[in-house]
């Protein structure tokens, strides 16, 4: 990783700036990890673009084993619930959900393992392993299956899952996470994990395996505009909800006020743009390092940053 760090970098954005609740936490947790994930990394997906760059985006791509977990989880949900064979009963679906969880957790650790993420960085390269090559993956599996395992019980027991259950296949709206809607010409971004019609009405809810935390009613307010301005129905017909499978199971209703939002993400946003150059120009110099050596240890830039 040394070769690949010369002089500071000094990057153009290929893109206007637009907002998401982890570009504003990661902004918050460290400015060079910000510069580093949106700026420097920028176009190394490109396996003809710059070693800085390629090195960088493989960075970006790592996943922390909770990130990750949460990711497949939500993944064999939505693709359970939603799809024409949900007509199949409770049972049927919990187990069709688990064993898909399973599956994709020991294709993706195998893949992790054979280092796949070298050529592909859409493959999985997970933080644990990353930088801890000698964990073994029969623990990271056994974690990751209990994780699952937990979540999934926890979340057959709500009555939420019955109502879910009963949806037809017809009342879900199709989408492709994460979605955007524009707020004065700025994309936001959201993940809501599902949405249905329901009479008058649609519902969205975000799937969480951590505990609650007080951006999920602001990112349910981000899927809320994006149904407002996509399916054209006023606010007061849609329905949010959060459900946090952690160990104790908690669902919370409705999103914070659209205005209160709104002006999070404008202050959020100016921070960011005053980083750049009259927003064209993101030099790494003006991107400080955050001071708190805890924030480092997890950081998945460290490699290149500490060098
Ligand atoms: S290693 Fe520390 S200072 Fe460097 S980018 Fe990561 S969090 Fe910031």
């Amino acid at each position: 990783m040394s070769a690949v760090k010369t002089e500071p970098l000094q990057i153009i954005p290929n893109q206007p700036l637009s907002w998401s609740f982890y570009r504003h936490n990661l902004f918050s947790f460290c400015k060079r990890a910000y510069f580093y994930h949106y700026y420097g990394a920028q176009s190394g997906w490109d396996k003809y673009s710059d070693k800085r760059s390629r090195a960088l985006h493989k960075l970006k791509q790592i996943k922390h084993f909770n990130s990750w977990i949460e990711e497949l989880t939500v993944k064999a949900i939505q693709d359970n619930l939603v799809t024409p064979s949900s007509r199949s009963s409770r049972k049927n679906k919990l187990d069709a959900i688990k064993n898909d969880a399973y599956k994709a957790i020991r294709r993706q650790i195998n893949e992790n393992n054979n280092k796949e993420w070298i050529d592909d960085h859409k493959k999985l390269c997970l933080f644990e392993t990353y930088f801890n090559p000698s964990k073994g993956s029969e623990k990271i599996i056994e974690q990751a299956v209990n994780k699952v395992e937990n979540a999934v019980d926890n979340f057959a027991k709500t009555a939420l899952f019955q109502e879910l259950s009963e949806v037809n296949y017809y009342q879900w709206k199709a989408f492709t996470p994460p979605v955007y809607a524009y707020v004065n010409r700025m994309q936001i971004w959201a993940s809501p994990s599902l949405i249905w019609h329901e009479k008058d009405s649609l519902h969205t809810l975000n799937i969480k395996l951590s505990e609650p935390n007080k951006n999920n009613k602001y990112s349910l307010a981000i899927s809320a505009i994006y149904l407002a301005q996509r399916s054209h129905i006023p606010y007061e017909d849609i329905q949010s909800r959060t459900i946090s499978l952690s160990n104790e199971t908690t669902i919370s209703s409705g999103y914070c006020s659209i205005e209160d939002l709104l002006q999070m993400i404008f202050d959020s946003a100016e921070s960011m743009r005053a980083l750049t150059s009259n927003n064209k120009n993101a030099y790494e110099d003006n991107f400080t390092k955050c001071c708190d050596p805890e924030n480092c240890k997890r950081c998945k830039f460290i490699e290149y940053c500490k060098n």
